[in-house]
């Protein structure tokens, strides 16, 4: 059996570490920051738990002042002082999410869009409409991703390369570098630093879906941009979709402009559910992860298994390539549920040649190690025995060719 695991235990990562310029000091350690973070009014306003303010509009008998301010938004793209205005402007309880997860980040600010596509939607856009449309990229990314930036639906165009080819792929209009780490779905990682050094002045993008801020900043190591589905593990509770780009100011406030003018807001029943999600982030992480690192190591001992992926920075993810029919394996399980999607408190398993990198063309997807035989499994919060039993007999279900047998990858 072959395999790419390191099952090394989690090590608590330094909260309070200022590594580079971007990175915001923080007194507080995270697990802190994550309960009371964009909740620090709430006393002083007489509450307990944050408001939810649906408003889509507000009174103002001060039309000039209003149009001032509403001028100096789309101008700036600076945070709004004073009354909300208008919900594509902005909205209270989607700031204290915001507020909550640029202070776990580590990072001045953070914007919110209504999904972890329109957030990268909105970063392209950015740099699109400063002239920069070449973007830099490492495969694996998440399928959708990888089409965003290949299909040229808004005018990007793309360079694929390794780590090691990022210097030399950069060009004049380069406006992005782009990484996943660890990746969707091979978990494959890459030395954010050494990247970061190599992006020279060229702002990279670090989706940090997979990992959260539990496990790693990356503007610890250099990045400028770090990239969330919250649909995931901020949210957690599968019942919840957004996305979320924490960021310097700068770069926050042309992200502003652009989700004023393109509107892919973030509604504030989801800014609420993130935000209460988020308190209990570090908590589900390192639970889940405890399972997984348990899980990995008994499919590496599982003679049906064929190889193992986890990542050495630990987290919920474990993908898995058998040696039979996978489908047979998501056809057969039980407790854990196939689906789409990762992050949420049960247990989720999919195969990404048929579902999540389905659009990435079938060449690319092979050669980026997204092969036909790879499962990924998003490993919840379920007693670790009960997964493992179900895990085993769906297992058996794929078909018998075993580690000789003809069905070998
Ligand atoms: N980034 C990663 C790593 C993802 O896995 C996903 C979705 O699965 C996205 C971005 C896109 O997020 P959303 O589905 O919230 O648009």
């Amino acid at each position: 059996m072959d395999t790419e695991t390191s099952t090394t235990p989690m090590t608590a990562p330094s909260m309070t570490t200022s590594t580079t310029p971007a990175m915001m000091p923080r007194s507080r350690a995270l697990a802190t920051e994550a309960v009371h973070a964009g909740r620090d009014d709430l006393a002083a306003l007489g509450l307990h738990a944050a408001p939810i303010d649906l408003s889509t509009t507000y009174p103002s008998y001060d039309s000039r002042g209003e149009a001032e301010r509403i001028d100096a938004f789309a101008a700036t793209g600076a945070k709004l002082d004073g009354p909300p205005v208008y919900a594509r402007l902005d909205n209270p309880t989607t700031a204290r999410f915001e507020t909550a997860l640029a202070r776990l980040e580590g990072t001045a600010s953070a914007v919110s869009f209504a999904s972890g596509m329109a957030a990268l939607t909105a970063v392209l856009l950015v740099r699109a409409s400063m002239g920069l449309r070449h973007v830099v990229a490492v495969r694996p990314l998440y399928g959708c991703s990888d089409h965003l930036l290949g299909a040229g639906l808004l005018g990007t165009e793309v360079t694929w390369t390794d780590p090691a080819g990022i210097a030399e792929a950069i060009r004049p209009d380069t406006g992005l570098v782009m990484v996943e780490t660890p990746a969707n779905p091979t978990l494959a990682e890459v030395d954010i630093r050494a990247i970061a050094h190599a992006c020279g002045s060229v702002p990279l993008l670090v989706d940090n879906t997979f990992a959260t801020p539990v496990l790693q900043r990356p503007v610890e190591h250099g990045a400028r941009i770090v990239l969330h589905s919250a649909t995931k593990y901020l949210g957690g509770h599968g019942d919840v979709m957004g996305g979320v780009v924490a960021c310097d100011e700068e770069f926050a406030a042309r992200l502003r402009q652009v989700r004023f003018a393109t509107g892919g807001v973030l509604h504030p029943m989801a800014g609420y559910l993130l935000l209460r999600g988020l308190a209990t982030l570090p908590v589900r992480v390192r639970a889940a992860s405890a399972s997984a690192v348990e899980l990995s190591r008994r499919l590496m001992a599982d003679p049906r298994v064929a190889r193992v992926h986890y990542p050495k920075l630990g987290g919920a993810m474990v993908s898995f390539e058998v040696y039979g029919d996978p489908h047979r394996v998501i056809s057969a399980v039980r407790l854990i549920t196939p689906a789409v999607s990762l992050g949420s408190v049960d247990t989720l398993i999919q195969h990404p040649a048929s579902i999540s990198h389905r659009i990435v063309d079938e060449g690319d997807r092979q050669a980026s190690g997204v092969g036909d035989r790879l499962l990924r499994m998003s490993v919840g919060l379920e007693d670790v025995e009960d997964l493992w039993a179900d895990l085993c007999q769906a297992l058996s279900a794929q078909e018998a060719v075993g580690p000789s047998g003809d069905g070998r990858p």
